[in-house]
């Protein structure tokens, strides 16, 4: 096996993937297996590099000295090209005067072709969505009222330099005259992106503190709901009222287990109905789009239909209640197996389809947050499966259930209002996600984590025990409020929810298309990864606006079950730990991706969450 070239902390010049242009880079660490250098540029973004791809800065300034070429390109071109293709050489003309000034002069003129370089690399290099890790150059420009596509052409066109650049380290097929005058001269022409080459990286930050953090969660996260679930059957549920621990035989019943595998399956079945639009996840490592059905609205319908149906020959949906903590049992038990599932396979798929957030190479950490990025049988997508289907149509049948059994344990003609509010606010919400299901495919959870034991438990145990304890809470603790109390909860509601769908939707609309008309007044940050980042609208108010929205919504849903209790309002106060971590995390992927322009953008946008707080 060939020992390593290059020493962790060298600064070595790398190798910009597809292209010819070289930078400076710090090695930070080697993969022996994959023979892969992790390098860092100098705004901190990260790539993984073959050895080739590098080369020290002490051969590269000699090989500059000794001819005044300095691109590795001119090394390997063929004689045919013209000397004044170098980007390290000036043009011809400025070349034959030695004086003074006129070399000062060409070191500017060098200057401006570097920061147009950065331009055409932005334009022909254009990365895919989800490529995270990226030379992260700003361009000049830092904000436009249009696509970043379009500016930077409308920047090209008249600039005769960059064009000289352009031939200089012939970024293009030379040949392609036509398509280069197409780019010129069309204002709206969108350049065709050159794919590059993605290599699989090792997960080298460990989130959710690490090896042990991921360990205890996987008992943490189950004794959790054990626990807010045993509260909320008692009488009087204080912080300090620990409730005692069941027998376990009563935790188990093999005909709840049997009800909850039908209710999966059937929800599956769903799932794979022909019904409803295809559409293509952002693009995977090796540069595929995975295809996704919608059909989040229709398995809804279906459900409710399957509900009527089963309420209308008389079964009892109270069975629920009944049962709640031996569902929540069967649910995780189901979770967990699926989670060794999930590990065993993910260790036979191929290294690119691993999840970037998942492969660290240690076991309980990759088999905690997933290893397997998008794992499938045929084209049945799990993860995307249970981010939306059993759980979250799961919890509206749960509330369904708890408003029913509130009804007929309180000997009640129609709900409380508190339990009106608790399941309409709710229902808006998920209805909300499946209207807009096709939103998911950008999410963190569907583009950067795994599908292990953290979504499985939190998509098929969390999301439907854990958020329905406010419609739980009020079966057993009865809360009245009044009409203009319960009309400010729902003005709140609305005011989170309006923040909420207006900041997705504008982001999601600007990832979709960014010269949409209707987005014209918006002013982005381009970034060197041919993405925007909007700075004025939603997400110049603070950097997370839906979140805020979120945990605004959030509050409503717990408002109505009254002060007596801190429990109902579990869901809140966890809800802005959730999202506060998130935050953190997807700040550090933002990071990562944008480099300098997603500082600037932090310089613009000060606040988090919270305006003027956090
Ligand atoms: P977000 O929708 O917040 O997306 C974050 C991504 O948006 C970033 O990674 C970046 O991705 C892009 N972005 C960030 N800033 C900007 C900007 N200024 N301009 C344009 N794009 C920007 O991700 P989440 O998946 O965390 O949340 C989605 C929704 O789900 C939220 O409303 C959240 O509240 C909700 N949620 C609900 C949970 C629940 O349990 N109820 C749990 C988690 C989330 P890129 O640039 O690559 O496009």
């Amino acid at each position: 096996m060939p020992s390593r070239k290059f020493a962790d902390g060298e600064v070595v010049m790398g190798r910009w993937p597809g292209s010819v242009l070289y930078y400076e880079v710090q090695v930070t660490s080697y993969d022996d297996v994959a023979h892969l250098y992790t390098v860092k540029y100098k705004d901190g973004t990260e790539l993984a590099l073959k050895e080739s791809e590098l080369r020290s800065q002490s051969s590269f300034k000699h090989r500059k000295s000794q001819s005044s070429s300095s691109s590795p390109s001119r090394r390997s071109s063929s004689r045919s090209r013209s000397r004044s293709r170098s980007p390290g050489r000036p043009a011809k003309g400025r070349r034959r005067s030695a004086s003074q000034s006129r070399e000062h002069k060409d070191d500017k003129k060098k200057t401006i072709q570097e920061t147009s370089l950065a331009l055409l690399v932005l334009v022909l290099f254009k990365p895919s969505e989800n490529n995270t890790k990226r030379y992260n150059g700003e361009p000049e420009s830092t904000e436009k009222n249009d696509t970043s596509c379009i500016i930077l052409e409308e920047k090209l066109k008249p600039d005769l330099e960059i064009k000289r650049v352009l031939e200089q380290y012939s970024l293009r097929p030379r040949k392609d005259d036509k398509k280069k005058e197409e780019i010129y001269s069309e204002k709206k022409t969108f350049v065709a992106v050159k794919p590059i080459e993605k290599v699989p990286l090792k997960t080298k930050e460990l989130e959710f503190g690490g090896r042990i953090g991921t360990f205890m969660l996987i008992f943490l996260l189950p004794a959790t709901v054990l626990y807010l679930l045993l509260m909320c059957k008692q009488d009087d549920p204080s912080l300090l009222n620990f409730p005692p621990l069941p027998a376990l035989e009563s935790l188990w019943d093999g005909r709840v287990f049997g009800v909850f595998l039908l209710w999966f399956f059937l929800q599956a079945m769903f799932y794979l109905l022909p019904i409803g639009k295809v559409v293509e996840g952002l693009p995977l490592s090796n540069g595929q789009k995975l295809q996704y059905r919608i059909n989040g609205v229709y398995a809804f319908i279906l459900t409710a239909a399957a509900i009527g149906v089963l309420l209308y020959f008389q079964f009892e949906l109270h069975y629920l209640y009944d049962h709640f903590m031996q569902f929540a049992v069967s649910a995780a038990v189901f979770s967990l197996a699926l989670s060794i599932y999930l590990y065993a396979r993910s260790l036979k798929a191929p290294e690119e389809e691993l999840a970037p957030g998942g492969n660290s190479g240690y076991f309980i950490y990759d088999f905690f947050t997933g290893h397997e990025l998008n794992p499938r049988i045929g084209s049945f997508d799990l993860k995307y499966f249970c981010e939306l289907r059993p759980g979250l149509i799961g919890w509206v049948v749960i509330n369904l259930a708890m408003l029913l059994a509130e009804m007929k344990i309180h000997n009640l003609s129609m709900p409380s209002l508190s339990m009106i509010l608790v399941n309409s606010f709710q229902l808006l919400y998920v209805v909300d996600a499946l209207w807009n299901e096709d939103a998911i495919l950008t999410t963190m959870d569907i583009t950067h984590d795994g599908f292990g034991f953290m979504l499985a438990f939190g998509d098929l145990v969390w999301v439907p025990f854990v958020y329905s304890l406010q419609a739980f809470y009020l079966v057993g603790h009865p809360t009245t409020i009044t009409w203009p109390v319960a009309a400010a909860i729902t003005v709140l509601n609305c005011i989170g929810y309006y923040i909420f769908r207006s900041a997705n939707s504008q982001k999601n609309n600007f990832r979709r298309n960014p010269a949409d008309p209707k987005l014209a007044n918006l002013k982005f940050i381009p970034t060197a990864t041919g993405k925007g980042l909007l700075v004025t609208g939603w997400w110049g108010f603070v950097r997370h606006p839906n979140y805020l929205g979120d945990i605004i919504m959030a509050l409503a849903w717990s408002l109505p079950c009254g002060f007596n209790h801190i429990l109902p309002y579990f869901y809140v106060i966890y809800f802005i730990c959730l999202l506060v971590h998130r935050e953190a995390r997807d700040e550090h992927h933002c990071k990562q991706k944008y480099g300098l322009a997603w500082e600037r953008y932090c310089q613009r946008v000060p606040y988090r969450i919270f305006p003027y707080i956090y």
